[in-house]
């Protein structure tokens, strides 16, 4: 069974203390399940890495998301660098990076295609914010019929009550296997 982990957001704004928009310690305390996850991997998986990218000044203006939130994951800049990278170098697994710009990691990016041209089984979706950006892929990959499961253990929020309702949204809407580990 081809499998792809599919690990989104994991990057200094969203995790650490002084991250732009960060989830602070629930993001935190994720840390070493995400390398668990990541060095369960073999040669034969993929490993998706899908990044928030945004760009500052007239070109954002349109973007929906500077009326919600202040400037996070800007291109070029320390924020959007993964803090699992170590642990993405050192995977077995073939490592593919996405730039994203919407909370889904399919929206207008190459995410789809890819699992399609790999022949993906299934998608281990992991990552911040549970109830945002991972909640968001999830619902795209429900209607691209695209099989996934959430490694909950994996996953965080900086709202506790929206991380428990996106992992019953996962099991109970979308049909979603919501496990601790990659099978
Ligand atoms: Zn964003």
């Amino acid at each position: 069974m081809k499998r792809a982990l599919l690990l989104i957001d994991y990057i200094y704004d969203f995790v650490e203390d002084d991250g732009a928009l960060t989830c602070g310690k629930p993001a935190q305390e994720i840390k070493a399940n995400i390398a668990q996850a990541i060095a369960s991997l073999n040669e034969n998986d993929l490993l998706i890495i899908a990044n928030d990218c945004h760009e500052e000044g007239p070109a954002a203006a349109d973007h929906p998301e500077t009326k919600l939130f202040p400037p996070h994951a800007l291109k070029g800049t320390k924020g959007r660098s993964n803090v699992m990278q170590d642990e993405i170098d050192q995977s077995k697994a073939k490592v593919l990076y996405i730039d994203k710009t919407r909370y889904s990691a399919f929206h207008k990016t190459k995410l789809k295609k890819i699992l399609d041209k790999n022949k993906v089984d299934m998608v281990y979706l992991a990552g911040v914010c549970t109830d945002i950006c991972v909640l968001h892929t999830a619902v795209d990959a429900y209607n691209l019929d695209v099989k996934a499961a959430v490694l909950s253990s994996c996953t965080a929020s900086f709202s506790e009550a929206g991380h428990k309702f996106a992992l019953g949204h996962f099991k109970n809407t979308l049909g979603m296997n919501v496990t601790d580990s990659i099978e």
